[in-house]
């Protein structure tokens, strides 16, 4: 059987070769990154340009600590692009096991008691086709229970990417509510987003659990920008 199954693998490997998340192109020997972390998911070329990072968040935030394994920039970038708005998921495994590590090494001993992401409007994921903070976190194994409804967006806050830092917290404030029959009431909560600019919608999450009666609320975003260019003009 367990050969049966390596030869399926293997056929269909030969059938969908997996190609670079970044890039596109078909992951063959020769291109693939002598990085073990990184070879499954990108060529050589574009894993030269990940760069994990260790970088504080600055400012002051609702949240009571974060996780943030990438920075946006380069292939990560690259993938981020395509995984929202290319309809290519071929990433999502990647960004779902730099977060399960950085949660585990982050958040070590920390108890949770609910797993969710940061949703979407109705518009937003009839638009997509899926809600991609959650697609990530649905792959990420936590010791908690699942929930990925527990938190709903009803309010538009349209292209927040363009807006300036004290524009974007007014315009996300109030987008986000408890839904309904959910009780969070003293529970640790860890929140999964993807990108991680100003923190606001983070934040705009945090305080909508923390009103709700939540105790303490984690988040765990796949990449951020470098400080450095969070204070330029966003591109
Ligand atoms: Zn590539």
């Amino acid at each position: 059987m367990k050969n049966f199954k390596s030869e399926t693998e293997k056929l269909l490997s030969i059938l969908y070769p997996s190609r670079c998340a970044a890039c596109g192109c078909y992951l063959s020997t020769d291109k693939k990154s002598d990085d073990f972390l990184l070879a499954p998911y990108f060529c050589s070329s574009c894993a030269l340009s990940v760069a994990w990072s260790s970088e504080v968040v600055l400012g002051e935030h609702v949240f009571d600590g974060y996780a943030i394994p990438l920075f946006y920039e380069g292939a990560v970038k690259e993938a981020m692009i395509r995984l929202k708005f290319k309809s290519d998921v071929s990433s999502v495994p990647f960004f779902s096991s730099a977060l399960e590590r950085e949660i585990r090494c982050k958040f070590y001993g920390v108890k949770f008691d609910t797993f969710t992401c940061v949703p979407v409007t109705r518009s937003g994921l009839a638009e997509r086709g899926y809600n991609q903070s959650r697609l990530i976190a649905e792959k990420v194994r936590i010791d908690a229970e699942y929930d990925f409804n527990l938190l709903r967006k009803d309010k538009n806050t349209g292209v927040q990417h363009v807006l300036s830092a004290e524009e974007r917290k007014r315009n996300i404030e109030s987008a986000y509510t408890l839904s309904p029959g959910r009780d969070v009431r003293g529970k640790t909560i860890l929140l999964i987003d993807d990108i991680f600019t100003t923190g606001s919608t983070c934040d705009a999450c945090a305080r909508t659990l923390r009103l709700s009666g939540a105790s303490s609320v984690y988040v765990a975003c796949a990449a951020k920008r470098r400080w450095i260019d969070e204070n330029l003009i966003f591109d």
